[in-house]
């Protein structure tokens, strides 16, 4: 298909290996997993040594791995690894040759392609001259292939949301973990001819093994500064609320192209939502750039071996 390129689109590798040992970062473990390591190894050192005190080496494991988990129920969460909660601050130059780089938003939505909304949404987000990253499911891409082509030929970007969206993502191993967006990467790459660089969990919930994976893959986390819970409440008035009240520079918002909560005129909730957010951010001369554009336009940081350097882990409200 013609049409502009997504910006950070990368033209010049339309259909890569998903595998891109190319892209793959350097796996460092956060502060919190190498205390739990530290734990578990004291842990062991302590039974060996003195036997009777089991009942604490076991207690402290035991509490370790209740962090762990928590810190993965917790989708804004830095704990596992890095996680974009906002868009990283722009490199100077980007401040200076782009104009309102000071005034960036970025919109996410979620869980699609769906044939009878993802169509809407962009005619909206066209109405507006906004750009948005889509987290889309790999096998709903294969459903739907012609709405991932029109994402990327109407200047959006396609991330990876995984494969399947299995609701015990966030309790998989290694892997599971792997599998699951490794044939999202691939389902995507192939039809959208652009290789994603962010991964969303399903309902942003994950697990200690999912950063390596992610490392491997080079691929960014990306959760979300502000979301509107557009799948459950039925209020397009209070999802406005919920994401504009608030609404700073560089926030990531999440709204939903499928699974769509209805309201009171059975319509998607989302339809009613996105104008007015558009129109509000409008209002307040915000512009929106995609995830991938924000990266593009961070300062360099090396990190790991490649060509995905970011400031990642370096980000805060
Ligand atoms: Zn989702």
């Amino acid at each position: 298909m013609n049409g502009p390129t997504p910006p950070g689109a990368d033209r010049t590798h339309s259909r890569p290996n998903p595998r891109h040992a190319d892209c793959a970062r350097r796996w460092v473990p956060s502060p919190f997993i190498a205390g739990a390591a530290a734990l578990h190894a004291g842990a062991a050192a302590a039974l060996i040594a003195q036997p009777a005190t089991w009942p604490w080496a076991v207690g402290s494991v035991a509490a370790s791995h209740l962090a762990l988990t928590a810190a993965g129920l917790w989708p804004r969460s830095a704990l596992l690894g890095p996680n974009w909660t906002r868009l990283p601050a722009a490199s100077a130059a980007s401040v200076t040759s782009v104009p309102g780089a000071d005034r960036r938003l970025a919109l996410t939505i979620d869980d699609g392609p769906d044939p009878e909304i993802t169509p809407r949404v962009l005619d909206l987000l066209d109405e507006y001259g906004a750009h948005a990253t889509f987290f889309c499911i790999g096998e709903r891409a294969r459903q739907h292939p012609k709405w991932i082509e029109a994402i990327v030929a109407r200047g959006h970007a396609v991330e990876n949301h995984s494969q399947r969206h299995r609701h015990t993502f966030s309790v998989s191993g290694p892997g599971a973990l792997r599998r699951e967006i490794e044939a999202a990467q691939r389902t995507l790459t192939d039809i959208s001819g652009t290789r994603p660089r962010f991964f969303r969990a399903p309902a942003g919930l994950r697990n200690p093994f999912l950063e390596p994976v992610l490392c491997a893959l080079g691929l960014q986390l990306a959760s979300w500064t502000r979301r509107g819970f557009d799948t459950r409440e039925r209020d397009p008035q209070i999802v406005t609320r919920r994401l504009l009240t608030g609404l700073a520079p560089r926030d990531i918002l999440l709204l939903h192209d499928a699974n769509s909560a209805r309201d009171a005129l059975g319509q998607p909730v989302v339809l009613a939502v996105l104008p007015q957010v558009l129109r509000a951010a409008a209002e307040a001369h915000y512009h929106w750039i995609t995830l991938r554009a924000a990266l593009d336009a961070a300062p360099v940081t090396p990190v790991g071996h490649g060509g995905n350097a970011a400031p990642f882990g370096k980000i805060r409200p």
